[in-house]
């Protein structure tokens, strides 16, 4: 029996700059202590009555974008991507959103992700793609990662504040009002 593992790259409320330091944090411990034989890394996606599809209506929730899976891809190296596939990108329903470029590079680096099967040549392409590539969805993605960018509040905290709006907006109350009945 062969075991695989699922990893999601920005659930709600978490940075983008944080989604990537947790996958590549859970990928290595995975691997490195043997839990699993393949990890499968999934880029979130916004469908219509979602937790994800409201909030993004909303403008409080925004997809990853491929740049974070191509950091995802460099920093866990060759040797650990070989049995990793990164998915995501496509579906067939024109309701659902997933995670897009912009004009200069979508057609460069999804068909080589998508293809993606392990191969040392195939991640060797992905990498010099994206590094010939400097194109305006990159420079934003750039600008999410630096460290001058983040927000001043925790995770816990946004989770919190997200979870107060959505029970006032359903339970006409917040979770910390909740919390104290
Ligand atoms: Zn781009």
């Amino acid at each position: 029996m062969r075991v695989a593992g699922h990893l999601q790259i920005k659930p709600p409320f978490v940075t983008e700059r944080e989604t990537v330091e947790d996958v590549i944090a859970s990928a290595r411990e995975l691997y490195g202590k043997g839990l699993v034989d393949r990890i499968i890394i999934m880029t979130m996606n916004s469908r219509p009555s979602t937790l994800v599809g409201k909030l993004e209506q909303e403008g409080k929730y925004e997809l990853p974008s491929h740049w974070s899976v191509v950091e995802i891809m460099r920093q866990l190296g060759k040797g650990l991507c070989h049995e990793t596939r990164f998915y995501g990108f496509v579906v067939m329903d024109p309701k659902i959103k997933v995670v897009k470029g912009c004009e200069e590079c979508d057609d460069v680096i999804m068909p080589l992700i998508l293809d993606f099967s392990g191969s040392g040549d195939e991640y060797d392409r992905i990498m010099a793609a994206a590094d010939s590539l400097n194109c305006p969805c990159k420079r934003e993605w750039q600008q999410k990662m630096d460290p001058a960018n983040q927000p001043s509040t925790t995770l816990p905290e946004r989770i919190a504040k997200g979870l107060d709006d959505l029970g006032r907006e359903y339970l006409g109350k917040s979770f910390q009002e909740m919390k104290e009945e």
